[in-house]
Formats: C-alpha cells, structure tokens, sequence
C-alpha cells in the first residue's frame, strides 16, 4: 500500500455528453516511470491534467500517497509538469525561468542559486543560464523546461508529450536523457505519448489506453509479446491477424483450427472456450520460413507474393493463402522469390489469443 504514489479512483470526465475517461482505475507506484499510450483523443492529456490540478473530475477521485487531492490547486500537489509546448517566460532568462519555482515556493537567494545551478548542470545547459528562451534551439528549450519541472524535487513529474515538436535524432537522445535522470533522481513520472516505440523504450509500465478506458497495462515485454486486445496487438508494433476456432484448451495453450484451414497451437493470456471464435496475433519478426508445401506443427502453408531487402531485414509479404502475412527476416537470410512455395512457421508462445 504504502508504495502506491498515485492512484486513480473510478474516475471519469463528461464535457457536455461526451465522455472522456471511463471509470477508470490506476495505480502507479512510487518510483515508477508510466506512460499513457493511445490514439489522438483517446483521454491521456485529461487523464494528466486531472492529475495536475487543471481539471476537475466529473466523478471518482485522484489519490496520492493515499491522500485525496481533489481540492488541492496545482501549486500545491507539488508535481512538476513538462507540456509539449515549452511555455517558458519569454522575458526571463533561462536562469530566471528555472528560478521560478522557487521564488514561489519562497525559498531564500542563496539557495536558489545553487539549486538552479545545479538543474542547470543535470540538462547540460550551464553555459546558457543567462540567454533567453527565443536564443536557444527547440531541444534546450525542452531540456530547459524539464529542469524547471524538476528545480523544485516534486513527488511527481507530469510530462505530455514533451518530445513531440523535436526531430528524430534530438527526440530519441532526449528519451534517453530523461529515462537516465528517472533511474537517477528516482522519480514518479507519467508520460503521456501517442508514440508507441517511445513508451516501449522509456517506460516501466505502459497503460494503454483508448476511448477513455485502460485496455491493458504492464510492462513494454508483457504489453508488446502478449496483447490481450486486437486494438493493444495492432497500436504497439505490427502484427498479423488470423481468424481462427477454439477446438480444445489446454493450460495457457489452446489448439485453434483457423478459418482458412489448418491448426495451430497458440498461447492464451485470458479465458476462452471450445467453440468460440477468436483472433489470433503475430508478430512479423516471429515467423520464420522454410521451403515446402505442407504445414506441420506450428506452421502455414504459403506462397511468397514479394521479398524487401530493407537495410536491417528482409521484408516478406506472403499471398492470401497465409492471411496476407508479413515477415520479417533476419538481414542475414536468403531472399525469397516471388511464388515460392514455404511454409511459416512460429512458436506457439509467439502466437497469442486474443478475444473477437
Ligand atoms: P488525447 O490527449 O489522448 O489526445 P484529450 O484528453 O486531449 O485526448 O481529449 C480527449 C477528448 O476530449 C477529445 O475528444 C477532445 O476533443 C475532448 N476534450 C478535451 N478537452 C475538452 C474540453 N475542454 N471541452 C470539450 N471537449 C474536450
Ligand atoms: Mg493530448
């Protein structure tokens, strides 16, 4: 109990007749570096500004560190918030903008000083404390924002979608940088990104989230190798789909006899039964393909409709007969041709259930 940070209590947001976030529940532990993935629309900056302060929910209640703080003003969840726009004071210097904090919290000028010093050297900007925010690129305006967010060692750190306006490079250095002050500085952060490979690569957990309701959550392995959803398998990463039969279940393993003909065994992270019909996903990078026509074991028969070399791996598109199935292949392996006849093979742990 006492290492749950956050909590969101059956917390739901209306405007008007729209429903925003879902009775939803959450727990984020002390710590914890979260993001909320999902779709454009789908509730996480509300989600975080219900955190923060800046909306009320309609129902339910926001907890932290087991205290209710719904009636608390921003200012004093001590939380620090990182938006996607830098809104830094224009007329301040960097410095000044990293001050400010303090200043309202009233902490004494000497102290300031240092601790500004020191937020300053943590995002590498030393050298810039006396420039103002329009002479610095958009990278250091970010990193300047995150060292205010943190000048003043809040509980919690709020960031949505803070990389969004900068380029690839910047942006993947960035997601380094913050995740290496996270493991250092043990902070509570909630990230909020529409990019799935960036909350693979930041996160501790992941809360998947679409149409103002969690549809999974757990840690990038769990969520990327075992989606529990059509809608999880096909935002993280790519997949392939297969409709499919339950014909038996046995332990987490169910034997499916697929639409298109043949059976395969595939893994089972909820409950199914005989009879019922489902999906199943796969991922491109866990088929591999042999020659031959006959499919046995955990196999599809197929013919191959086109074979990319793409730099890092080859990319197979296999015809209809297989669904239509992407692989992706080793850069190593051979190239196929256009007809062959092969067959696809995966394991059945890499071959999940998932509900209609
Ligand atoms: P996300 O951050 O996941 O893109 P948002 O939380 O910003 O999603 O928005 C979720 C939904 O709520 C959207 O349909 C959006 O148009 C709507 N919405 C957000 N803020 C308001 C508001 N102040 N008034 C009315 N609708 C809003
Ligand atoms: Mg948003």
């Amino acid at each position: 109990m006492t290492d749950i940070r956050i909590r969101f209590d059956g917390i739901s947001k209306w405007y008007g007749s729209l429903c925003v976030v879902d009775n939803l529940d959450l727990d984020i532990a002390k710590g914890q570096f979260v993001s909320l993935l999902g779709p454009s629309g789908s509730g996480k900056t509300t989600l975080l500004m219900m955190l923060a302060g800046f909306e009320t929910p309609t129902k339910g209640r926001v907890l932290v560190d087991g205290e209710p703080v719904d009636h608390l003003p921003t200012y004093r969840r001590d939380m620090g918030v990182v938006f996607q726009s830098y809104a830094l004071f224009p007329h301040m210097s960097v410095g000044e903008n990293i001050a400010f904090p303090l200043q309202m919290r009233g902490v004494g000028a000497a102290e300031i000083g240092e601790r500004v010093a020191r937020a300053l050297d943590m995002v590498q900007l030393s050298a810039m404390r006396d420039r103002r925010p329009s002479q610095l690129s958009g990278g250091q305006q970010q990193r300047v924002a995150l060292a205010r967010a943190l000048v003043f060692e809040p509980r919690v750190v709020l960031m949505d979608e803070p990389l969004g306006a900068l380029d690839k490079q910047l942006r993947e250095q960035m997601q380094l940088d913050i995740r290496a002050l996270h493991n250092r500085l043990g902070l509570t952060i909630v990230f909020v990104t529409h990019d799935q490979s960036e909350a693979l690569t930041m996160s501790d957990r992941i809360a998947v989230l679409n149409k103002g309701k969690i549809e999974q959550i757990g840690t990038p392995r769990e969520i990327y190798d075992e989606p529990h959803t059509r809608f999880v398998a096909e935002f993280i990463g790519e997949t392939n789909l297969a409709e499919g039969t339950v014909e038996s279940v046995a332990g987490a393993e169910a034997r499916i006899a697929l639409k298109r003909g043949g059976h395969v065994i595939a893994g089972l992270s909820g409950k199914v039964a005989a009879g019922q019909d489902v999906l199943l996903s796969i991922r491109p990078e866990r088929i591999e393909l042999k020659d031959g026509t006959v499919a046995t074991g955990n196999s599809i028969a197929a013919r191959v409709a086109d074979c990319v070399y793409q730099g890092d791996h080859l990319r197979v598109q296999l015809d209809g007969s297989a669904h239509g199935f992407i692989v992706r292949l080793d850069r190593k392996s051979r190239e196929w041709q256009p007809g062959a006849e092969v067959v696809a093979e995966f394991r059945p742990a890499d071959c999940r259930v998932i509900a209609p």
